[in-house]
Parts: structure tokens; C-alpha cells; sequence
């Protein structure tokens, strides 16, 4: 008896322990990764990207703080940043070798692992929305072109004409990049994403992208695909990626990071390390990832230049950076 009370003793302050070292609320977002060096940012560019992703973060942590769940901040947080034209994504999309846009966007829930995506959109303002109706409202995973805006227009989504996508930046990396004959997001970055922990301690990731400029037309990269550009897992992480999709579909870079924590036992930090800066650097890949473990901590990692990162959680500790580490 006295040892079954023991163990109940012991038994709860490590329960307890756990609780207590999880945050109340967390929330990580990125706005791509790739050669971001402060020379080649004006005052003006940086105040507007900052301005972005703090109105993102503002929006997500309402909800968070509110006792709402992480994947409509993941959600509302992502369609402030597609709804900027800084980012590659939503309005600001790169265009594509064909001189369209394509848009892709996937969202995953961590406590069911249901997940939704769209790839190769061309009238949807909000990709990531569209993701998630497509997660709620659909007994499917993913839906791509025509037949995402399909659905769209059943699901009373509004479209939006080609030209929502047309920005003079976007162009002129386009016809840069046609000079080069080369499809990239090296130096091009701004996908978007987003990861949470939510009150009830359900982690939530979203991504959502134009792709890469100058892509041929109908490449898919890894943002719409769950395990290589998002994934989330109650059990173990939320990851939303960036970077040369690529090799981030090749390796499964998101669930490859989760499956570090569920089968080899490593920290969230250990996972990301060893599969960005070794696995993705070792075949020549670029990029990086946002990641929140499951008691909200969270994992900047990334091989490039820099990676527009912002994060806020319940502890107060909140912070927007552009740069190297
Ligand atoms: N991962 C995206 C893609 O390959 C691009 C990026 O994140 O910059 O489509």
C-alpha cells in the first residue's frame, strides 16, 4: 500500500512537471527563407514586411490568448501575410514560366492529424482557407487546379481575376529569372507559414506559397504536400517549411522531423537540427523550418542567409528577426 502511494506521489509531480513546463499558448510564423542580407533591404521594404508579420502574430495571439484554437490562428495568421503583397504568396505569388500564378496551400490539424491542401490554384486570394474547407468540408486531403476552384465556388468562396496577382516585384523577378533560365527561391523567398500550440494543447501548421519563379506550369512544390512542407502531431511537433521544395519533398523534411522526436527519441531542437543542417544541407538543399514542440517550445532552423521568423507566446516572450541565427 505504502509503495502504491509512493509511486502515486511520484507519479504526479511528473505529471506535473510536464504541465508546467508547457505554455499556455505559442505561436511561430515565417515569411520565407533564402539570401535575405540587411544591404539589400530599404528602411521602407523592412517596415512593411515587419508591419505584416506583426499584424499576423497580433491576430493569431488574440485568438491563442482568447482560448482559441491553434488552427484558426494558424489560419487567420497565414491569410494576413497572403493578403500582403511582401510575401510569395496569396497576392503577392510569384509568377510561374507560363506568366501565371499558381498557388498552393496545406494546413494540418495535430490532435486528429486530419489535413487539407490545394495545389496550382489560380483565383483563390486565400489559398490556406480553401486548405481548410478542403480538411472540413471534404472527405479528401488534397484537391489540385480546377478542380479546387471547383470546390471553391461550392464552398461560396469568392475568385479573384489574374490580375489580383500582378506585382511589379513579381515581374521583374520573373524576367530576371527567364534571363538566368532558372526556376528558384534562393534568392526569391516568402512563402508563408505558421505553427501553434493552443490552450487546449493542440499543435496546429499551415503553409501556403506561389512556388517558385520561373517553375514550369503544373509544378507541384512541397508547401501543399503534408509530411514534406507541413505536418503537426500532438504527439510530437508542428512544422511549416521554406525553402528549395525540392529537396524538401524528397527528404519529407516536416515528418522527418516529427519522426526524430516519435522513434529516435530526440528533442524537437536535435530533430530539426540534424535534418536541416545535415540531411537537407548534405544533398544541396536550401531552406528552414518554424517548429513548436508539444508543450509549445519553439525550433528556428534554417541553412540559408536569413528567414523572415516572427513568434509571440503566453509567457511574453515575442520577437521578429530577418537575419543570420
Ligand atoms: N517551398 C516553396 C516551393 O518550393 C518555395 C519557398 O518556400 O520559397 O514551392
Amino acid at each position: 500500500m505504502r509503495m502504491l502511494l509512493m509511486c502515486l506521489v511520484v507519479l504526479s509531480i511528473s505529471t506535473c512537471r510536464v504541465d508546467t513546463d508547457r505554455l499556455e499558448w505559442s505561436l511561430v510564423l515565417h515569411g520565407g527563407a533564402g539570401t535575405i542580407k540587411p544591404e539589400n533591404m530599404t528602411p521602407e521594404k523592412e517596415a512593411r514586411i515587419r508591419t505584416a508579420l506583426q499584424q499576423a502574430l497580433d491576430a493569431g495571439q488574440q485568438i491563442l490568448s482568447g482560448g482559441g484554437s491553434s488552427l484558426d490562428a494558424v489560419e487567420t495568421s497565414i491569410r494576413i501575410l497572403e493578403d500582403s503583397p511582401e510575401f510569395n504568396a496569396g497576392k503577392g505569388a510569384v509568377f510561374t514560366a507560363a506568366r501565371t500564378n499558381e498557388l498552393d496551400a496545406s494546413i494540418m490539424d495535430g490532435k486528429s492529424l486530419n489535413a487539407g491542401a490545394v495545389t496550382g490554384v489560380q483565383a483563390i486570394a486565400n489559398p490556406i482557407s480553401l486548405a481548410r474547407s478542403v480538411m472540413d468540408r471534404s472527405p479528401h486531403v488534397m484537391l489540385a487546379g480546377r478542380g479546387a476552384e471547383a470546390f471553391a465556388l461550392e464552398q461560396g468562396f469568392d475568385t479573384v481575376g489574374t490580375d489580383y496577382f500582378w506585382t511589379q516585384q513579381r515581374w521583374d523577378q520573373l524576367e530576371s529569372r527567364r534571363k538566368a533560365q532558372k526556376a528558384t527561391s534562393e534568392d526569391k523567398h516568402g512563402t508563408v507559414g505558421a505553427v501553434a500550440l493552443d490552450h487546449d494543447g493542440n499543435l496546429a501548421a499551415g503553409t501556403s506559397t506561389g512556388g517558385m519563379t520561373n517553375k514550369r506550369f503544373g509544378r507541384i512544390g512541397d508547401s501543399p504536400i503534408i509530411g514534406a512542407g507541413t505536418y503537426a502531431n500532438n504527439k510530437t511537433c508542428a512544422i511549416s517549411a521554406t525553402g528549395h521544395g525540392e529537396y524538401f519533398m524528397r527528404l519529407m523534411i516536416a515528418h522527418d522531423i516529427s519522426a526524430g522526436i516519435e522513434y529516435g527519441n530526440q528533442s524537437l531542437k536535435a530533430s530539426a537540427r540534424q535534418v536541416i543542417q545535415g540531411k537537407l544541407t548534405d544533398i544541396g538543399g536550401t531552406g528552414g523550418i518554424i517548429g513548436l514542440d508539444k508543450n509549445g517550445h519553439r525550433v528556428l532552423e534554417f541553412n540559408t542567409m536569413g528567414m523572415y521568423r516572427a513568434w509571440t507566446d503566453s509567457n511574453g516572450d515575442t520577437g521578429i528577426l530577418f537575419y543570420d541565427k
